[in-house]
C-alpha cells in the first residue's frame, strides 16, 4: 500500500440511510459504545484482562482513583499525553507547558509492580499489549503497522492477514469471517474487543471478544449485546482514497481520515444486506405512547431493571400497548389495552404468545389472569372513577403476585414524584429505578 507522506486532519462524519434508521439505531449505537466502555473496566475487574487503560483529566485522577479502589483497583499513572480528541491517539509525550491527558493503567494491585517495572524498560506499546491482554500476534502486528511503519489506518493489512479472502489487485472481499473480531465499525464506537486485531479471523481475538460479550450479558447489557451482535453480522465496506476512508453499512455510511493514497483500496465483508434488516417502523412506539424510539427504551429501563430483581416468570401487562415492553423482559408476556389495533399488533409481533394479549379496559379487568407479576402505571389509577378505582384497589389487595408500578413524563410532572403521585391513588411503594424518562416503584400496601 503506497503511502503520502501528508494526512488530512482527523475527522469522522455519520450519514444514516433514513430517518427510522437513524432514530433506532443511532440509539442502539450510543447504547451499543456505552457498554462497551464499561466493559473496559469490566474486563480487568472480572479478571478477563490484567489491566485496561484510560486517558484522564488531571482533575479526574482524585474521583476516579476513588472510584476505581472500591472495584479492587489501582490507577498507575505512566504518563502524559497532549491533549487530543481522538480515539488514535499515539505515543506522544506532552511538555510541561501543554494542557495534558494522563495515561493511566487501571490493574490489580498484584500486577501493578511489574507493570510499573516493566512499563519504562520495554517499548510502551509491548509493555500495554501484555498488560491489557490483547493477543501476541495482534501487538506484534500493530507494532509493526502502526508504530513502525506509522500508518493510522490498519484495515487494509487486517484485511491482507484475513484467511479466507479472495484479493483483486486493491480489492479484498471476505465472504465470510466472524463477527467477534469484527472491528470494521470501530469509528462508530462499535467493536467487540479493545485492541486493533491483525486479521479479521485472528483466532485469539475471536476467544477475546466472545468472553467480552458473554460478560457483557452476565452484567445486564443483553440488548446491547444483542444489538452488537446483529450489527457486527452487516454486510461492511472499507474504502479509500487520498486520505478519506467511506465505511459502508446497509443503515450508515461513515467517513473519517485514513493513511493518504494515491489509488483505491477497498475491503468488502460480507454479511446482512438491507433486505436482511428488519427496522421497525413508528408505530412500535407510538402504540405505546411515545414519540421516539429512545424514549421508550429510556423510559422502559428502569422498569426492566426492577423487574429483574423480581423472581417472576410471566408477566401482565395492564394497559400494554403493543405489548413491547412485556415481551422486552423476557418472561412469558401478558397484556391488555384498550387500542385494539395495539393489540392486534402484539398479536402478531409476538405470534407465540397471541392468546395472552386481550382488548379489554383495564378497570373491567377481574384480576384472572395467574401472572407472577403485574405492572401499571400509577396514573391510570387517577383516571378512573372512584368506584372503579375502589374495585381496582380491591382486586390488587387479593392479588398474591408482585404489583410493578410506573410513571412516565407527564404524570411525573404533574405530581413531582412517583412516590407523591402514588399517594393520592392510595399506594404504599418501595421505590425502585428511576431516570430522567421515569420512575418505578414496587407496591407495598394499599389503602382501600
Ligand atoms: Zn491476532
Amino acid at each position: 500500500m503506497e503511502k503520502l507522506d501528508f494526512q488530512m486532519y482527523e475527522f469522522n462524519r455519520m450519514a444514516w440511510r433514513n430517518d427510522i434508521a437513524e432514530e433506532v439505531w443511532g440509539y442502539r449505537i450510543k447504547r451499543i459504545s456505552n457498554a462497551i466502555s464499561q466493559l473496559e473496566r469490566l474486563s480487568v475487574i472480572e479478571g478477563i484482562r490484567k489491566g485496561c487503560l484510560d486517558y484522564l483529566k488531571p482533575s479526574q485522577l482524585k474521583t476516579m482513583s476513588e472510584e476505581f479502589a472500591e472495584y479492587g483497583l489501582i490507577p498507575i499513572a505512566v504518563n502524559a499525553h497532549p491533549v487530543i480528541n481522538s480515539y488514535s491517539i499515539r505515543e506522544t509525550e506532552a511538555n510541561d507547558n501543554e494542557p495534558v491527558l494522563i495515561r493511566v493503567f487501571m490493574t490489580k494491585p498484584e500486577y501493578a509492580i511489574e507493570i510499573l517495572k516493566n512499563y519504562f524498560k520495554e517499548k510502551g506499546n509491548l509493555v500495554n499489549g501484555k498488560y491489557l491482554s490483547y493477543p501476541e500476534c495482534c501487538t506484534l502486528f500493530f507494532e509493526d503497522i502502526w508504530q513502525q511503519k506509522r500508518y493510522c489506518d490498519t484495515t487494509w493489512f487486517m484485511a491482507q492477514n484475513t484467511k479466507n479472502k479472495e484479493k483483486k489487485g486493491n480489492c479484498i472481499e471476505i465472504k465470510e469471517s466472524p463477527i467477534w473480531s469484527n472491528t470494521l465499525l470501530r469509528w462508530a464506537s462499535v467493536r467487540p474487543v479493545f485492541h486493533m486485531p491483525c486479521s479479521l479471523d485472528c483466532e485469539e481475538t475471536q476467544e477475546l471478544g466472545k468472553k467480552i460479550i458473554q460478560l457483557g450479558y452476565e452484567k445486564g447489557f443483553n440488548e446491547e449485546m444483542d444489538w452488537l451482535k446483529e450489527i457486527l453480522s452487516w454486510r461492511v465496506k472499507w474504502s479509500a482514497l487520498h486520505g478519506i476512508a467511506m465505511i459502508e453499512t446497509p443503515l450508515f455510511i461513515t467517513v473519517t481520515m485514513t493513511d493518504t493514497t494515491p489509488d483505491k483500496y477497498e475491503v468488502i465483508r460480507h454479511g446482512k444486506e438491507l433486505e436482511d434488516i428488519k427496522l421497525p417502523e413508528e408505530w412500535l412506539w407510538k402504540d405505546n405512547g411515545f414519540s421516539s424510539y429512545e424514549g421508550m427504551c429510556e423510559s422502559h429501563l428502569p422498569l426492566l431493571k426492577t423487574i429483574k430483581e423480581i423472581k417472576g416468570k410471566s408477566i401482565l401487562d395492564l394497559g400494554c400497548g403493543n405489548g413491547y415492553l412485556a415481551y422486552s423482559t423476557g418472561l412469558i408476556p401478558y397484556g391488555l389495552d384498550l387500542n385494539e389495533k395495539a393489540i392486534n399488533r402484539a398479536k402478531k409481533m409476538f405470534s407465540e404468545y397471541k392468546d395472552n394479549f386481550f382488548h379489554m379496559n383495564i378497570s373491567d379487568y377481574k384480576w384472572n389472569i395467574d401472572t407472577d407479576i403485574v405492572v401499571m402505571s400509577a396514573g391510570r389509577l387517577m383516571e378512573m372513577s372512584m368506584e372503579q378505582r375502589k374495585q381496582m384497589k380491591k382486586n390488587m389487595i387479593n392479588y398474591k403476585g408482585t404489583i410493578v408500578v410506573e410513571s412516565y413524563g407527564d404524570w411525573l410532572y404533574a405530581y413531582g414524584s412517583l412516590e407523591a403521585l402514588c399517594d393520592k391513588v392510595g399506594l404504599k411503594i418501595e421505590k425502585k429505578y428511576e431516570n430522567d424518562y421515569a420512575s418505578t416503584g414496587i407496591v407495598t400496601g394499599i389503602i382501600p
